[in-house]
């Protein structure tokens, strides 16, 4: 991998990072803009697949969007609940659940790659349920 490549890497985490929502790569594009003026899309694109291989980052299929992962490094594709009114995405590991759909999977002689879950919602936050008046 190139330094420059590296470099982009580090920006595209940080700026995940400190969204407190998911970016499209075209929101990240526009980010990195002020710090290289000459960056292309497929420059982003590069360094969001090798961050999303690494499990640095998230991809959220139904969003096409991508966020920082929040609890580190997971042996396990994690669970990503998005609130419909705010646009944060919490994210849980439960290697029980994805058993069971491997389980479900395999029954019918499907071989299981990864698991994308994804569930919409409302957060406790805008439902009122923790840190509201
Ligand atoms: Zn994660
Ligand atoms: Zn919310």
């Amino acid at each position: 991998m190139t330094k420059r490549g590296e470099e982009i890497q580090r920006q595209v985490l940080a700026v995940l990072r400190q969204s407190s929502t998911p970016l499209s790569a075209y929101d990240l594009l526009d980010h990195l803009w002020d710090s290289h003026p000459k960056i292309a899309a497929p420059t982003v694109y590069r360094a969001l697949a090798a961050l999303t291989g690494r499990g640095s980052i998230h991809r959220l299929e139904s969003l096409n969007a991508y966020m920082a992962c929040q609890c580190g490094s997971h042996p396990h594709d994690s669970i990503l609940s998005i609130c419909g009114d705010c646009g944060s995405v919490g994210e849980q590991v439960s290697p029980d659940v994805l058993e069971i759909l491997s389980g479900l999977a395999q029954a019918s002689g499907f071989t299981p790659d990864r698991h994308v879950i994804e569930v919409h919602g409302v957060c406790g936050i805008c439902t009122g349920g923790a840190g509201a008046a």
